[in-house]
């Protein structure tokens, strides 16, 4: 997301023919003529912070200008609301937290609220997450196509929790998953949408060496030892704490530091207290970095990313991980947690190294330092697969063919993996 100049230039889609090749571009103004002139509505429940946020910014401008009229708009809610919601978030993605009725009830009011401020009158209405998901319900007699996207693990849901909202989601016309391992069984067609990064961003585009060096400078990091860094919201999920075990076990084997990056999405409430516990296991460890920011800068996090040798996504559950793409296009050497979109991103061997613990994490990381060329040929391979598959142009190109599968919808499950 580029919110460190908001009067700057947004790139245009000719601007991505030279990342991603002319055919490509040209395929999508040819989708779009066959879409025609539709409209369509993104919702979610916070403009910053967090992988959402980060791809609506993007997303809307270019659908636009392909000629889908894209607007975006946001939920209200309060420190009530987050605090449902976030509870809500982490149940689905399996925790043993449940969600009262009653505070099933007041997350009802609180969509009930913003369906009078929300107008849902455009051909295709996409709902982004739990948080804004119940609007549906005070939308009924909708002529349009509501579609429910979700971002994350829904894998292992805790089922009460699941079983609340699954009646609403059952109210839409299709739900969109950002793996075929997190599709439930619904009544509803269902498609499957990786996430995507922008190559032009200011969190992706190249940068000078001298401003990497800067930035590392700035925040008194030194870099006379390989770098190891996660960079995530402080959220348990993250597993921030399990990344400081594995480089403490690594760390007797090879010279390393080890930085962690999180900023604060608006939506959560839980990020001081984890900072706090991170902050608690680091204790005064000279080689342990933490940051925290509130938002960070796009290109501070860009030369995070380039000036690391290793960068680990230790997650316990995952929608996605943007952070595995954004570092893999940056030609970095990747270690995943073998969860959510992680392996979609992360071929064990070929772009990354899949891992399933702390112990893992740390052979991986020691591999790693330890053969230099192997850790080469992976992020070379990791950046082709996002360009084939995680770039932004990829993401207009699943919407545009979404609007022409929703005038369709004759099969009950669809990928749309072209
Ligand atoms: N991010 C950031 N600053 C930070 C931490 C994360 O800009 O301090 C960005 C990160 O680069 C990525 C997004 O926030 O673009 C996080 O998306 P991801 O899918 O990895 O995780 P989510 O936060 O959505 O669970």
């Amino acid at each position: 997301m580029n919110n460190s100049d908001p009067d700057k230039k947004l790139p245009s889609l000719l601007d991505y023919r030279e990342v991603v090749g002319p055919d490509i571009i040209e395929e999508l103004a040819i989708l779009a003529s066959h879409v025609g002139r539709k409209s369509i509505k993104m919702v979610n429940s916070t403009a910053v912070g967090g992988g959402v946020a980060e791809m609506l910014h993007r997303i809307v401008p270019l659908l636009n200008e392909l000629g889908i009229q894209t607007e975006w708009q946001v939920i209200k809610g309060d420190d009530v609301f987050f605090e449902i919601t976030k509870k809500m978030h982490n149940s689905l993605q399996g925790s043993e937290e449940t969600i009262s009725e009653r505070a099933f009830r007041t997350y009802l009011s609180y969509n009930e609220a913003n369906s009078k401020e929300i107008e849902a009158d455009q051909d295709l209405i996409v709902i982004h997450d739990p948080q804004p998901a119940a609007l549906i319900a005070w939308n009924q007699k909708r002529k349009n196509k509501w579609v429910w996207r979700c971002h994350i693990d829904l894998s292992h849901p805790n089922q009460k929790t699941w079983n609340l909202l699954k009646p609403y989601v059952e109210n839409y016309d299709a739900a969109i998953f950002s793996s075929p391992l997190f599709s439930p069984q619904l009544s509803i067609p269902q498609y499957r949408f990786y996430p995507a990064i922008d190559p032009l961003d200011d969190k992706n585009k190249q940068l000078e060496k001298h401003y990497v060096r800067s930035v590392f400078k700035k925040y008194g990091i030194p870099r006379d030892k390989p770098i190891v860094t996660q960079i995530s919201r402080y959220d348990p999920w993250k597993d921030p704490v399990g990344v400081i075990k594995a480089f403490r076990l690594a760390r007797k084997h090879v010279e390393c530091r080890l930085l962690l990056v999180g900023d604060k999405a608006a939506d959560d409430p839980e990020s001081d207290e984890v900072f706090e516990k991170v902050r608690a296991e680091a204790g005064d460890d000279p080689e342990i970095h933490t940051l925290l920011f509130s938002p960070s800068i796009p290109t501070e996090i860009n030369a995070f990313q380039r000036g690391s040798d290793i960068v680990l996504q230790k997650s316990l559950r995952e929608g996605f991980a943007l952070t595995v793409s954004e570092a893999l296009w940056k030609k970095r050497p990747v270690i995943g947690a073998a969860v959510g979109g992680i392996p979609a991103q992360v071929i064990d061997g070929y772009t990354g190294l899949l891992v399933y613990s702390v112990e893992g994490a740390n052979l991986g990381i020691r591999q790693l330092l330890n053969q230099p060329d192997f850790a080469k040929t992976l992020a070379e391979n990791g950046h082709q697969r996002v360009k084939d598959e995680f770039l932004i142009t990829k993401n207009v190109k699943r919407y545009l063919l979404l609007l022409l599968a929703l005038e369709r919808p004759d099969k009950q499950t669809i990928f749309l993996s072209s």
